[in-house]
């Protein structure tokens, strides 16, 4: 495969991507936890098997371990972390990330 089609391959996945997460948040703020969780996982296979690179942002924007979208105050908790001088974000299943 050349190098043009492999582009235009991982940019329509990221924004399949983009699609996912956001309506991951809609599902999840109308009660819909489950289907919210299902859409992350499907974006985050997609990111998986294209490995494409997403901006910080959207890396940012879901939980690698439960697949919870999040959304500050709702699913997440930002701390500041004093150690290693920086904010931390802690998810609902008790994974933490630095930011
Ligand atoms: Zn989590």
């Amino acid at each position: 495969m050349d190098s043009r089609r492999k582009a235009i391959i991982k940019s329509s996945v990221r924004s399949s991507i983009e699609k996912l997460i956001g309506q991951a948040r809609k599902a999840y703020n109308n009660g819909k936890v489950e289907r919210s969780k299902r859409y992350i996982k499907m974006a985050f296979d997609l990111l998986k098997k294209h490995k494409v690179r997403l901006p910080e942002e959207l890396k940012n924007s879901f939980c690698r371990k439960c697949y919870l979208v999040w959304i500050p105050e709702k699913t997440i908790t930002a701390a500041y972390d004093r150690k290693n001088n920086c904010l931390r974000v802690k998810c609902k299943c008790g994974f933490s990330k630095r930011l």
